[in-house]
């Protein structure tokens, strides 16, 4: 369940205009909501963590929409819990990711966004969390944060290393 799903269930499709400050802040938006938010975080998958803590703010809030939050996030539990953990071991072999790293390559036109190279060149391409999973574990699902990037560019490439290499390739 995407962030634009969850709110989509509770306001209505079309309807997802607005957000309690307690879903704003587990969403990691800071402050009044800016213009362009929905298409920034929409795609953002809602991961287990994300939606215990969610759970447990809306239990504290006393907005009406409050419970129905709550309902939508334990109906989506188990789809919820299929999500790999962004750290686990397990997340390269998901099906959420390799679904994700596929969409990412057909986007990018299977290219090296670094320096072009392609499979007709010999290139191994990788998708590349460009903010890695282990410090934005929020962003492990997200394909804004995605870059296709051969071998020999991603081998020098350490996970403090953030360097968004989308060029025009
Ligand atoms: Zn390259």
């Amino acid at each position: 369940m995407r962030i634009i799903d969850y709110l989509e269930a509770k306001y209505g499709v079309g309807n997802a205009t607005t957000m309690l400050s307690c879903e704003a802040r587990v969403f990691g938006i800071r402050g009044k909501l800016q213009k362009g938010w929905l298409s920034r975080i929409g795609s953002v998958e809602i991961t287990p963590d994300m939606a215990n803590k969610l759970k447990a703010e809306l239990a504290r809030s006393s907005a009406v929409s409050a419970v129905t939050g709550i309902q939508i996030l334990n109906s989506a539990w188990i789809e919820l819990k299929s999500k790999p953990a962004a750290n686990s071991r397990d997340f390269l072999q998901s099906k959420a990711w390799k679904r994700l790293r596929l969409i990412a390559l057909n986007a990018h036109g299977r290219k090296c966004q670094c320096c072009g190279a392609g499979p007709e060149n010999g290139a191994v391409l990788n998708v590349d969390h460009i903010k890695p999973r282990s410090l934005f574990p929020l962003l492990a699902l997200s394909l804004g944060n995605l870059q296709v990037l051969c071998s020999d560019c991603n081998e020098g490439k350490g996970n403090w290393d953030m360097t968004d290499c989308r060029k025009a390739y």
